[in-house]
C-alpha cells in the first residue's frame, strides 16, 4: 500500500471541500472492504481517503414522507436488524442477510456497495425493483438519480469526481410482495455468480431485476411488460423467464460459466415470479437462509 493522507471530516460540508481538493485522487471510506483490499493489491492509489463513518448526518434509517430513508454510514448489520427493512424492503433484506458474513456485514455498508459497482453486487437488484432513488452531493449543490441511471458501467458510476453519495430512498409501497435469490457456489460467504429481485404489486405489475449477468444490473422490461396486469401461473412465469434471458449478457468466469448462469437465472427468475406473488397473498415475511 502507497502513502497517502487519511481525512476524517465530522461534518458532510468538510467531507465535500477535502473531496473537491483532492478531486479522483480522494476517495470516500465507510466500511473499507472494498477499498481497502483495492489499495492493498495496489488497484486503487489514492492521495487522500476520506473517512465518512464519523459523519452523524450519514446515519440515517427512518420511514417519513412514504419513503424509507437509508444514509451511507448504514451498515448492512443494521439494515438486517431493521423492523422497517425488513417490513417494507424486504428484498433488500433478504440481500443483506447474504452479504458476506458478520464480520464484514458489521462494518459494510450498501452505499459503500453502490458505489463500489461491480457487477456481482448485492444491493443492485433490489434497489433495482423499487426504482430507488440515490442522492448526491459536490461543491455544485445535490442532484437526485434514479438507480437504474446510477450505474454506467463496470466499476463505473454518475458521480462526478467532486461528488459522494449521502444516501437513498425507497419508495413504501401499500400491497406488494418481493425476494431476492441469489446464486453462490457455496454456502457462506461468496460473491454472487448470479442474482434476482422480483416485485409484484396488487394490479399485477411486476419488476424484475438481475445482478451478476450483465456490467451493471438489468431489468428484464419485456418480461415485466408480457406480464403485466396478468395473474401469474406456471406457464406465464416459464414464458417470461425466457423473455427475462433476452436482458442479460453474461460472461465465464472464475464463478461460474456463462451457459450455467443462463440456466439458473431462467430457474430463479420462475422461482422469484411464484415466491413474490405467494407473499403478497399470505403475507409471509423475509427468510433468512444464510449460514455466518
Ligand atoms: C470477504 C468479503 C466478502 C464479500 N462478500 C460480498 C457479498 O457477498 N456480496 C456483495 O455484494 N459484496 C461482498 N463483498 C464486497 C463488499 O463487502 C461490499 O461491496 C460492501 O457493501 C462495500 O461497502 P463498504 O462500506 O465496505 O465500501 P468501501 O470499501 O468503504 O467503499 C467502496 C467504494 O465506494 C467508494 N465510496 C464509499 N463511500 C462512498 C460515498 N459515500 N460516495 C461515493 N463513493 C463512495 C469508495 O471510495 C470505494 O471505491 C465482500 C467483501 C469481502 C472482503
Amino acid at each position: 500500500m502507497e502513502n497517502f493522507r487519511y481525512l476524517k471530516p465530522a461534518t458532510l460540508e468538510d467531507a465535500i471541500s477535502g473531496k473537491s481538493e483532492y478531486g479522483s485522487r480522494a476517495n470516500f471510506l465507510l466500511g473499507g472492504t472494498d477499498l481497502l483490499i483495492a489499495m492493498d493489491k495496489g488497484v486503487v492509489l489514492p492521495d487522500a481517503v476520506i473517512d465518512l463513518k464519523g459523519i452523524s448526518e450519514l446515519k440515517y434509517l427512518e420511514e417519513r414522507d412514504g419513503a424509507i430513508y437509508i444514509g451511507a454510514a448504514v451498515t448492512w448489520t443494521e439494515l438486517l436488524e431493521s423492523e422497517l427493512i425488513k417490513k417494507y424492503v424486504p428484498a433488500l433484506w433478504e440481500a443483506a442477510d447474504l452479504v458476506a458474513s458478520v464480520g464484514v456485514r458489521n462494518t459494510a455498508t450498501l452505499i459503500g456497495n453502490i458505489c463500489n459497482a461491480v457487477p456481482s453486487l448485492e444491493g443492485g437488484a433490489p434497489l433495482y425493483v423499487r426504482n430507488a432513488v440515490v442522492f448526491l452531493e459536490g461543491k455544485s449543490g445535490k442532484r437526485e438519480v434514479v438507480i437504474q441511471d446510477f450505474f454506467t458501467g463496470v466499476k463505473r458510476t454518475v458521480l462526478g469526481d467532486d461528488e459522494m453519495v449521502t444516501g437513498l430512498k425507497i419508495p413504501v409501497e401499500a400491497k406488494f410482495g418481493e425476494v431476492y435469490i441469489k446464486m453462490g457456489r457455496y454456502e457462506g460467504e461468496d460473491l454472487a455468480q448470479a442474482g434476482v429481485s422480483v416485485y409484484v404489486d396488487g394490479d399485477n405489475n411486476y419488476r424484475i431485476a438481475l445482478s451478476a449477468v450483465a456490467i451493471t444490473p438489468v431489468r428484464a422490461a419485456k418480461a415485466e411488460e408480457f406480464l403485466k396486469g396478468k395473474k401469474l401461473n406456471p406457464e406465464l412465469a416459464a414464458e417470461a423467464a425466457e423473455l427475462a434471458l433476452e436482458a442479460i449478457a453474461p460472461i465465464s468466469d472464475i464463478r461460474s460459466s456463462k451457459e450455467y448462469r443462463i440456466h439458473m437465472c431462467r430457474i430463479m427468475v420462475k422461482r422469484g415470479l411464484a415466491a413474490c406473488v405467494s407473499r403478497m397473498e399470505t403475507g409471509l415475511p423475509a427468510l433468512s437462509t444464510r449460514l455466518i
